[in-house]
């Protein structure tokens, strides 16, 4: 390598820049290549530059990799193809009879691979209200090998103590995974607070431009690495160069951006928080938010998923229909602001007296809070609501 970077010392913008990324050594190209091969050439019987064939690793990944690993402060970082390759990678560090408690209200697809494909090889799961650590040692079983967690969750918020849970899963000998899409390492980094796993969906805010599906997993532990590492080439859910370099170049402005949203999102939360329309407002940044407190002590920012409670359906179904600037579509983290209405779209796998039950009303509205002008943002939605 050119020039070796040492990256630990650095500041986290520092790092969503440089870490991981020595300019080319073959030509100097200050950007990573797509190294768009599947093999590599070798020099005799067993004599290579460390590189086989793709599927086990290939240099613009290794780059991804190291890059995400340093902002999560983990040891070991490993790229899949999607967020829900990365979680079934994790699920399999298990065997049939082990049990898992996780959050009761995971992203719906985290959901639907634990019960309609992991079930069905034996793995076991509790959804508990994972705010609460002394629910969560409650759900534990002899068997329990992992507590999955998402913090805040989706869409109603709810936030986790993770330094309390890893407190838990150290004691009972369990592994935690944290599952950090949400706040990204720019406000949330789990490992520091004691977490051995992070999870991430790269398709959100890690690649930041809606242009890529990918999944992330950052580990302390070498053995849980061993194991990725075996994931990767055993099952090969692995993304493509071109997919890596895109999370690549979002991840170098991952800084600039989580400001942005999260300046958008404070000012959009004031002014539905102020709405007579806007009957809840869930945003873990307003001070009477549950979680408020927990997560100002464990993150240093609030994120920009903002979802608020309207009337009735019928008034969600007609602000929908008359926003501009959020466009109604699944996915969030992008620089584009996007809406969605849970109920009937990403948690309409849930049966409804669970959504009932979660708090995920028919006349819940989701944002996204995209980087463009707050003040365009803010009169979209009031003349939505109007
Ligand atoms: C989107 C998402 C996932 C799934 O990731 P994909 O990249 O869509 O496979 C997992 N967890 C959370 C919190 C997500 O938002």
């Amino acid at each position: 390598m050119a020039r070796e970077k040492d990256a630990s010392a650095w500041g986290f913008d520092t790092r969503a820049i440089h870490a991981g990324q020595a300019p080319d050594p073959t030509t100097g190209a200050i950007i990573t290549p797509i190294y768009q091969t599947s093999t590599y050439v070798q020099e005799g019987i067993g004599r290579h530059k460390g590189y086989e064939y793709s599927r086990v690793s290939n240099p613009t990944r290794t780059a991804l990799e190291q890059n995400v690993a340093s902002l999560e402060g983990a040891p070991h970082g490993f790229a899949f193809a999607s967020g829900m390759s990365a979680i079934d990678a994790i699920m399999r560090l298990l065997s049939p009879g082990d049990h898992v408690v996780a959050s009761d209200n995971l992203y719906g697809g985290s959901t639907r691979l634990f019960r309609m494909v992991l079930e069905r090889y034996g793995l076991e799961f509790s959804f508990v209200d994972s705010s609460s650590v002394a629910g969560v040692e409650r759900a534990l079983r002899a068997r329990t090998r992992i507590l999955f967690v998402e913090t805040p969750t989706n869409p109603m918020m709810v936030v986790a103590d993770i330094a309390g849970l890893a407190g838990l899963a150290k004691k009972s000998g369990i592994t935690l995974v944290v599952d950090n899409t949400f706040l990204s390492p720019y406000f949330q980094r789990p490992i520091e607070l004691g977490a051995e796993i992070v999870v991430h969906s790269s398709t959100k805010y890690l690649g930041g431009h809606s242009d890529v599906i990918g999944g992330f997993v950052a580990t302390t532990r070498a053995d849980v690495a061993e194991h990725l590492a075996f994931m990767q080439k055993a099952v090969g859910a692995i993304p493509s160069p071109f997919d890596a370099w895109l999370i690549l170049r979002g991840t170098k402005t991952l800084a600039v951006r989580m400001r942005q949203h999260e300046d958008n999102a404070r000012a959009v939360a004031a002014f539905l928080a102020a709405h007579p329309a806007a009957r809840r407002v869930y945003y873990p940044g307003l001070p009477d938010h549950p979680g408020h407190a927990l997560a100002k002590r464990q993150a240093s920012g609030f994120g920009a998923m903002i979802s608020f409670v309207l009337e009735s359906r019928a008034r969600a179904e007609a602000v929908l229909a008359r926003l501009r600037i959020f466009a109604l579509a699944e996915s969030l983290g992008g620089v584009e602001s996007l809406v969605c209405h849970p109920a009937t779209m990403t948690h309409a796998s849930i049966p409804a007296d669970e959504r009932e039950r979660l708090g995920i009303s028919d006349a819940m509205v989701r944002l996204s809070v995209g980087i463009e002008d707050k003040e365009d943002l803010v009169a979209d939605l009031a003349a939505a609501l109007e």
